[in-house]
């Protein structure tokens, strides 16, 4: 029988049950109720927890149970920097709660600010520390790898930052505990809370957007690998004699041929060779393509675009079925402008069908949550790490 327990501890289970009873968590750890009393009494004159009376008991004392206590948390500022290069600002509560969303376009910055986000942030930040004074925390979400434990963005490809140390920087700056994580494990997190992933051990989330990336939950955590790079599945090569380069160097990736990036250049440049599309005419007059069109040409039956489209949820399928063969997950959650389309969402599914073991029985599905699921990840990753991430949970929770 273990004889002591770390706050940390109980309040992940306060945490994860929303209401729990003193007996309950005394039969959870197997330790007597006096205690965990020991234990809860400091919690609760810490105001981390409190009481709350539920209904009457038969005879004798209502029971009490124990949840944690919302008002000791101050708000959360989070800022998502997407793949498809959107900047969503999210102001919310430790219990989920949103109540303030805004995002802007990158691409209608100015050209220095582009060049300079952590720059945006900041004044983002600043702005939004001045007109609410109750913000305790913030949270950072950027494409490409993170090493969340030191705070690094390592490498973003969509985003250039003048220093890679986020956390650090914004915490000297504004005095106040930040998190830092990549995107597309974000979403998992997004998916695990609020989605539909809620009682699911094991998925995937398989994110299209300018990139490719991926992330893993495995048995209801998420999977980072050794160097925090597991999932990048936009870099596994799938067509070995490709001439097309990607980002990362390396030839015939599966980002390098059916991102969205990919698959608009592939359609420009065969228009622009002369081949027939119905977009021929959107390109002359816009002088580029946008994913939209590329979806108006698959409703269209467009030839051209069908048969690319064709290929890159070919390729899309060998790439997802190296995961499924890996991981065997219960779920792969797709998020992704192309993944409305009823069509493709076939098509894909005929060509993984074909490539995949009878034996691996799996759902695959579009995120349910829209647009939510960019304003709600930098929420989630806070919910996550509250009472894991301890140096986190003792600045968050210090007055
Ligand atoms: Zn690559």
């Amino acid at each position: 029988m273990k004889e002591n327990i770390r706050e940390e501890e109980i309040l992940k289970i306060v945490k994860e049950y929303g209401e729990v009873s003193r007996l309950e968590l005394a039969e959870t750890f197997g330790l007597t109720s006096a205690r965990i009393s020991k234990v809860t009494k400091n919690l609760l004159e810490k105001k981390i927890i409190i009481e709350k009376s539920v209904g009457e008991s038969s005879g004798g004392r209502p029971p009490v149970y124990l949840s944690i206590n919302n008002e000791k948390f101050k708000d959360i500022l989070g800022i998502n920097l997407t793949s498809n290069r959107m900047l969503y600002i999210t102001l919310g509560k430790i219990n989920g709660e949103i109540f303030k969303k805004k995002k802007i376009a990158i691409d209608l910055l100015n050209k220095d600010e582009q060049e300079d986000i952590l720059k945006v942030v900041d004044d983002i930040i600043g702005k939004e520390i001045s007109q609410n004074p109750n913000i305790g925390a913030l949270s950072i979400i950027i494409t490409g790898s993170v090493d969340e434990e030191k705070g690094i963005s390592v490498m973003s490809p969509h985003y250039s930052l003048k220093t890679p140390k986020v956390v650090e920087y914004f915490e000297r700056k504004y005095n106040l505990p930040v998190l830092l994580e990549n995107d597309v494990r974000a979403m998992v997190l997004v998916e695990k809370q609020i989605g539909s992933c809620k009682n699911v051990k094991n998925f995937v989330v398989f994110n299209l957007g300018e990139g490719i990336g991926s992330a893993n939950c495995i048995d209801k955590k998420i999977y980072k690998g050794h160097n925090s790079m597991a999932g990048e599945a936009g870099h596994i090569v799938i067509n070995t004699n490709s001439i097309r380069k990607c980002s990362c160097g390396k030839r015939g990736c599966l980002e390098a041929e059916s991102s969205e990036m990919a698959i608009i250049k592939k359609i420009t440049s065969e228009i622009k060779i002369g081949k027939y599309s119905i977009l021929k005419d959107i390109l002359k007059e816009k002088e580029f393509l946008t994913i939209k069109d590329i979806l108006y040409g698959v409703k269209k039956r467009d030839f051209l675009v069908i048969q690319v489209m064709s290929e890159a949820m070919e390729y899309i399928a060998r790439g997802l079925n190296i995961l499924i063969s890996v991981l065997d997950p219960e779920k792969i959650i797709l998020v992704g402008e192309i993944f409305s389309s009823k069509f493709l969402m076939d098509t894909l599914k005929f060509e993984l069908n074909k490539l995949s073991l009878d034996v691996h029985s799996y759902a695959i599905e579009l995120t349910k949550l829209g647009e939510e699921l960019y304003f709600y990840s930098p929420i989630a990753v806070v919910v996550e790490n509250i009472f894991e991430n301890r140096d986190f949970t003792e600045k968050y929770t210090r007055d």
